[in-house]
């Protein structure tokens, strides 16, 4: 009998912020990944991130400080 081995459907964060991100809407470097139910991801700058908060609060799943790597989302 084959035991059907678990299929991971999410990308392990890991290795994700290693890499310098710059922010989708100014080029800046990227201080906030914010994971969206999707799947993908946009990064912002801090101040971008603070411009769309409200609206990345609706649809995102997970906000990540990439600066610290914190989880910040509520
Ligand atoms: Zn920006």
């Amino acid at each position: 009998m084959s035991q059907m081995t678990q299929t991971l459907t999410t990308t392990p964060p890991t290795d994700e912020l290693v890499v310098p991100f710059h922010c989708d809407r100014c080029g800046a470097l990227a201080k906030v990944r914010v994971v969206l139910s999707s799947g993908s991801d946009l990064v912002f700058c801090g101040h971008h991130a603070r411009e769309y908060e409200s609206k990345l609060r609706d649809i995102a799943v997970d906000i990540i400080e990439t600066d610290s790597e914190a989880h910040v989302s509520r």
